[in-house]
């Protein structure tokens, strides 16, 4: 186990899980510039008054105990396995756009290409053009084979189920759970089409599941009226917009929006006096201690 110190940027909207009950997937970057996603993370902590004070923000500094590898079956290396989320400790919160735009920057990628290409399972970038903003049906495939494979993954470990890396969500690869209290639906297909900044880039059809995004297509059950008004016309032409990324378990290439960023336009980033990130210590190699003798 290790302390790890994350930077939130993005919190996705709540997928139902066997094991615990309604998830969240909570992605953001090490003081060591790793990229991590986290989980398992609680729905309760936002909706239970008892975890008022862990009920973390994007942009909240964090310090949470999570396992030193991905979890085993998540081949993702940005993966760790949150040991106890009641340990959670909120430590600070960046709050002025210009700092916020320097770690994002610092973390950009030129294109979604690079990012797949990279191996990386979670990366940001800045469209080149945001085409549209629209819903779609979501159809999903329940594959035999697929189902077999998950049961026989899900046997073979038993303190961490599988269902729980599931996090951006297949419902129907879940067993049926209902909470009493709290009521989660099935995310439906809202996204946008958009090109990256890869010359040769041949567009993008990129669903959304940013928790507020979601949570505002919820409220108006559209996308036309104040759902586009908000999410395309105010964050494409009034904000500077850029996308937090992150692939599925499952579809290794398959990236969904999984964060928003949209800091005003003309925002120039500022390096705070403190560094945001550090270099790692290195580890000691034979050479190193050898000669310390
Ligand atoms: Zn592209």
């Amino acid at each position: 186990m290790v302390v790890e110190r994350i930077i939130v940027l993005a919190k996705t909207y709540p997928e139902l899980s066997s094991k615990h009950g309604p998830l969240v997937c909570v992605a953001g970057v090490n003081e060591y510039k790793e990229w991590r996603r986290l989980y398992p993370i609680p729905l309760k902590i936002w909706i239970n008054e008892k975890y008022e004070d862990i009920r973390f923000r994007k942009w909240d500094k964090i310090e949470v105990e999570v396992s030193e590898k991905p979890p085993p079956h998540d081949r993702r290396s940005e993966s760790r396995r949150v040991i106890n989320w009641k340990n959670i400790r909120v430590v600070g919160h960046i709050k002025d756009w210009e700092t916020r735009l320097a770690v994002i920057k610092e973390l950009l990628d030129p294109d979604i290409e690079s990012i797949i290409n990279s191996g990386r399972s979670l990366g940001v970038i800045k469209p080149a053009k945001v085409l549209d903003f629209f819903s779609k049906p979501r159809h999903r495939l329940r594959d035999e084979a697929e189902k077999e494979v998950l049961k026989k993954m899900d046997e073979a470990d038993s303190t961490v189920t599988l269902l729980e890396y599931l996090e951006i969500g297949d419902k129907y690869l879940l067993p049926e759970v209902r909470e009493p209290d709290v009521k989660v639906e099935e995310l439906p297909w809202i996204g946008y089409k958009f090109y990256c900044g890869n010359p040769r880039c041949r567009g993008h059809e990129m669903m959304v599941i940013d928790w507020e995004a979601q949570e505002l297509f919820r409220k108006y059950r559209t996308v036309e009226g104040p759902v586009k008004q908000k999410l395309f016309n105010e964050l494409v032409f009034k904000r500077d917009l850029y996308f937090i990324v992150g692939n599925t378990w499952k579809y290794h290439k398959s990236f969904m929006i999984i964060g928003l960023f949209y800091p005003p336009k003309g925002t120039v980033p500022v390096k705070p006096l403190v560094p945001i990130f550090k270099d790692k210590p290195k580890q000691k190699t034979l050479f190193d201690i050898l000669q310390q003798r």
